[in-house]
């Protein structure tokens, strides 16, 4: 039995009123959580999902490799059922999880700033809005971010926004296929450059030096690779209790409108509780966030709550995936390395068209041997013959691309579904628009372009037609200052209530094109500090 399963006592009841309630342990609720424990405040973090045991990491990773042993996270089932009415599918459950450390548990760990431009979208090119901080108001943030996720990395990308301190480790070498697109790249005057990732080059932070076993994505056992299990440990050695299994199904706000008065939760036991606080802050992910508000609706706020403006679970975006490859004629040790090492920003912040977008040299295309030969239906000579025959030459790139907010991509409430305590569930509504189509088609010629001149011919493109989200879901309780177009303001605290703060990508008005939590992660931080402001004035 999983440790996710195994369900030894737990006390799950409510401490007494508290000074904050933080709902969700992903990287953006732990980040905020371990910030206000350790400035001495009394936190609760209440999580839907369990806590998995860390000395389980290996047997996760056989589930992941071996045919038919299941999801290492347990995704999925009724607790996370949700229905998809878009114009294009979204793969909810392989996009999130839900446990203490939230998605940080399965994701990749690449981890970049947004540049400038990504905050003056309408001011620079009339197009989506502008954010209503700048990237210099960030930017502090931004290395405090690096510090806390664990970021190694390198100060060789021209096209990266200014920083003011070397990252805390350094970057991982570049791989051995880096090194025949590098070739490629310079004939065509493309600038490769590093990938900042959050996982350790030397041991950091209590955890050891990345030791190859490749599989980062979706667990890494020997926990060189950042979750944010790490900065839930540090809540609670600074004070923070951290309830896991404990969904919150509604909040609940005072008479008179003003703040939420308590989280309402139930436990696996089938008890519901309140827990009361002085502040709420909502970490659920750019899907749960505005699912949780909605759910949250009550006579006075019959829309849901934080929803004056209407806009919550509007404008959701993700960025979307471009991607080509196809054979060498030399070895390309694919997947001797589980993450990337090189990226292009180069056409980044180019107007045409308007979207942003980076390119990926890819460390996993094609199969791997061990994959390979766990799912074989052959034995022996003829199981080697296969896997000689299919590992070893297959080169790939892959791209990021923007998708600018529009107001018809959203969550909303599926009533007709319910999950495990008979909550509607979230329905999906996301469609591609042209610009991006325009996008994506640009990052296959680039790719195309790079892979012609390695003398390797594309068998394989992913672009308008066949793309896909890169789970990073975003802006679906937009910042802002104007209360009648956003749902929080520059402070992350919502206009409506002035004692709840939403942190996560769900405040982001744009998204860019880098991947988001580095930016969750300084939003949070920033969040924390104002929080604390809050807490000391009253
Ligand atoms: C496969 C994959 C690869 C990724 N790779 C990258 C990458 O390389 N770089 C990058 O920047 N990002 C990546 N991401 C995205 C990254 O994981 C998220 O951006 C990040 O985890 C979001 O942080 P968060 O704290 O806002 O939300 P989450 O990490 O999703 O945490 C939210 C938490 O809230 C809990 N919750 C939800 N509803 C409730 C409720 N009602 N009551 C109590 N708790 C609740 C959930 O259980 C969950 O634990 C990847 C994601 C996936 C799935
Ligand atoms: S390659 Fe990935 S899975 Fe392996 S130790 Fe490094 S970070 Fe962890």
């Amino acid at each position: 039995m999983s440790s996710a399963e195994s369900d030894t006592p737990t006390d799950r009841t409510p401490s007494g009123r508290v000074d904050v309630c933080v709902i969700g342990s992903g990287p953006a609720g732990s980040l905020v959580a371990h910030r206000l424990a350790a400035a001495g405040y009394e936190v609760v973090v209440l999580e839907a999902g369990p806590r998995f045991d860390e000395s389980e990491r290996t047997e996760q990773l056989d589930a992941h490799l071996r045919p038919g042993e299941g999801n290492p996270w347990d995704v999925g089932g009724e607790r996370d059922a949700y229905t998809d009415a878009g114009e294009r599918g979204y793969p909810l459950n392989a996009a999130r999880v839900k446990g203490v450390g939230g998605s940080t548990l399965h994701w990749q760990g690449m981890v970049m700033r947004l540049h400038e431009r990504d905050f003056e979208m309408d001011s620079r090119y009339g197009v989506g809005t502008d954010w209503p901080l700048s990237y210099t108001d960030l930017q502090p943030y931004y290395a405090e971010a690096e510090s806390a996720l664990g970021v190694a990395g390198a100060d060789d990308n021209p096209y990266a926004p200014p920083r003011e301190e070397p990252h805390p480790m350094s970057a991982f070498p570049p791989s051995h296929s880096d090194s025949i697109f590098a070739e490629a790249c310079e004939s065509l005057g493309l600038d490769m450059h590093s990938v900042p990732n959050a996982r350790n080059s030397e041991a950091y932070d209590d955890a050891s030096a990345c030791v190859g076993y490749g599989t980062c994505r979706p667990v890494c056992p020997s926990g060189a690779k950042y979750t944010a299990e790490r900065t839930v440990a540090k809540a609670e050695a600074a004070g923070a209790r951290v309830i896991d299994r404990a969904p919150v199904q509604r909040l609940e706000h005072d008479s008179a409108g003003e703040t939420v008065e308590r989280a309402v939760y139930a436990t696996p036991d089938g008890e519901t509780h309140a827990q009361t606080a002085r502040r709420f802050v909502v970490a659920c992910g750019g899907v749960e966030t505005p699912r949780l508000l909605l759910l949250s609706r009550s006579e006075q706020y019959p829309d849901g709550l934080a929803n004056s403006s209407g806009l919550v679970g509007r404008y959701f975006m993700d960025h979307l995936f471009a991607g080509a490859g196809g054979t060498y004629d030399r070895p390309t040790e694919q997947n001797h390395v589980g993450f990337n090492t090189s990226e292009c920003h180069q056409f980044y912040d180019e107007a045409d068209p308007v979207v942003g977008m980076k390119l990926e040299f890819l460390n996993y295309a094609g199969p791997s041997p061990v994959l390979g030969a766990l799912n074989a239906d052959t034995w022996g000579d003829e199981l080697l013959g296969d896997l000689q025959g299919a590992y070893g030459t297959h080169v790939a790139m892959g791209a990021l691309v923007e998708q600018l907010p529009r107001s018809e991509n959203r969550i909303e409430l599926d009533p007709s579904t319910t999950d495990d305590h008979g909550n509607p569930v979230p329905e999906i509504h996301w469609s591609l628009d042209d610009r991006t189509r325009a996008g994506l088609r640009r990052a296959n010629e680039i790719q195309t372009a790079v892979l012609t001149e390695l003398g390797v011919s594309p068998e394989w493109t992913v672009g308008p037609e066949d793309t896909g989200p890169a789970y990073h879901h975003m802006g679906t309780t937009r910042m802002g200052t104007d209360p009648a177009s956003s749902v929080v303001r520059p402070d992350l605290r919502t206009h409506d209530l002035r004692n709840c703060w939403i942190v996560g990508s769900s405040p982001f008005p744009t998204g860019g094109a880098m991947n988001p939590t580095l930016t969750i992660a300084a939003l949070s931080l920033l969040a924390a500090d104002r929080l604390e402001e809050s807490l000391a004035q009253a």
